[in-house]
């Protein structure tokens, strides 16, 4: 069955929905993004962002320290020379690339991050400016692989590259995941924005890196492949281990968190130390709601049973009974199949519009994840009636939201310090945190 392309007359790239050092046997997937062909220059560049390959850029961009150790803000653009851009073909596409061609590697960062714009500009109802885009006309998407890092800052977003712990080198610019990751958080820093100092709580820095890694999620689950395959896999039975919650598993991301997970705020209770372990009560309750709505889509449409439905929530997390569960899943889901795909992207869609309506009114000041709970519950009230609201606050009050306080940030460890100043620090604030240094 054909696709019918959401774009018509958009441009193609390729990309890989799945880091192809996960799986090497995969092809990067022709997709095609808002942009009308012909509209992407050399780079790729268009109106709002382009990618670079720099020649040894060193050091990423940031509060960065001088040899006499005093610190500067290092801004976009890059001023050096660059590798050669990636060039569109005669119509306007960037699909022709060689996957081995460094232009390749230039041509996916770009292409990724238009895709998951497109999809939570979707979401929104509107364009999503960048959080920088009062200072700087166009983010620099840069490809910087000495960097063991990847980050989103005032102007940039910079690419590095990480190694597992069995020695393997991989480049963050093929990894779908991490690229949505990042431009998650950019969302979040234009929607909910930054909290004064004295309104930024530990579950704002949580809330944060569950937003970015639930843009990732659901970002992905609009590779049709992804889809297809994850049904395939599960047979309709997506608490198994499966592609989608198994966010990021490279070398820096080894210990982080499955999105289906069963941390409550009670591990957090004498204190946490590292954002994305805060965040996974949170991204947990989220997720754990989608598969619930998307079992509810079942319900509706009478592919599952009730008895079927009960079951697979009661052992949702107890490995003995998953065999059973499977088998019940796999019954209903053969002949099915078509149905299952409608429902779970019915899911991915409601659970989409309902986190970026959430964003829009969450403030940034004294954010927790209760807040986060009771506007979900508020916006699914106002979009639906309150359809799902019984399965919203189950969800967060099996991770003890609302319940359990956490405690205090315990020091941080050396380089774990993800959402250090970098991020955020735009030339007004670093010009008025000076001032504020020098009259002391
Ligand atoms: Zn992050």
């Amino acid at each position: 069955m054909a696709v019918r392309p959401k774009y018509p007359g958009g441009t193609r790239f390729r990309l890989y929905p799945q880091a192809p050092i996960l799986d090497p046997t995969r092809e990067p997937e022709v997709v095609i993004v808002s942009n009308p062909a012909g509209s992407v220059g050399p780079g790729p560049e268009d109106d709002r962002m382009y990618a670079i390959n720099p020649v040894d850029k060193w050091p990423p961009y940031g509060v960065q320290t001088r040899r006499d150790g005093s610190p500067y803000l290092y801004l976009p653009p890059w001023d050096g020379d660059i590798h050669p851009p990636a060039l569109p073909d005669a119509d306007g596409h960037f699909d022709y690339l060689d996957e081995d061609s460094p232009e390749f590697l230039v041509a996916h960062l770009f292409g990724c991050v238009r895709f998951v714009q497109d999809v939570w500009d979707g979401y929104f109802g509107e364009t999503i400016e960048w959080h920088s885009a009062d200072a700087f006309d166009k983010m620099e998407l840069v490809h910087l692989p000495s960097y063991d890092n990847s980050r989103i800052g005032f102007g940039f977003i910079e690419f590095g590259s990480s190694e597992s712990k069995s020695g393997i080198f991989s480049l963050d610019a093929t990894n779908f995941d991490i690229i949505a990751h990042e431009v998650g958080h950019g969302i979040i820093y234009s929607t909910v924005g930054l909290p004064d100092p004295e309104g930024e709580t530990g579950e704002y820095n949580g809330f944060h890196e569950s937003a970015a890694d639930l843009v990732a999620i659901i970002s992905c689950l609009h590779f049709d492949s992804v889809v297809e395959e994850l049904l395939k896999n599960t047979e309709g039975n997506l608490y198994t281990l499966n592609r989608l919650n198994r966010i990021a598993e490279l070398s820096r991301n080894e210990q982080i968190r499955l999105a289906s997970n069963t941390v409550t705020m009670s591990q957090f209770i004498d204190g946490w130390r590292r954002e994305h372990v805060l965040s996974q009560p949170l991204t947990g309750a989220i997720f754990d709601t989608m598969i619930d709505i998307f079992h509810e889509q079942l319900l509706e449409r009478a592919l599952i049973s009730p008895e079927v439905e009960a079951l697979a929530d009661r052992y949702e997390y107890q490995p003995r009974y998953q065999a059973l569960v499977q088998d019940m899943f796999s019954d209903a889901y053969a002949g099915e199949k078509p149905a299952f795909k409608e429902a779970l992207l019915d899911a991915r869609d409601i659970v989409g519009h309902y986190l970026a309506e959430t964003w829009r009114r969450l403030p940034a000041d004294y954010l927790s994840y209760l807040q986060v709970g009771d506007t979900l519950c508020e916006v699914d009230r106002d979009f639906s009636g309150g359809e799902y609201t019984e399965i919203i606050i189950e969800n967060f009050e099996y991770r003890e939201i609302g319940r359990v306080p956490i405690g205090p940030q315990l020091a941080k460890l050396p380089r774990e310090n993800h959402m250090d100043s970098s991020r955020w620090m735009s030339p007004g604030r670093w010009e008025f945190d000076a001032q504020m240094r020098e009259s002391y």
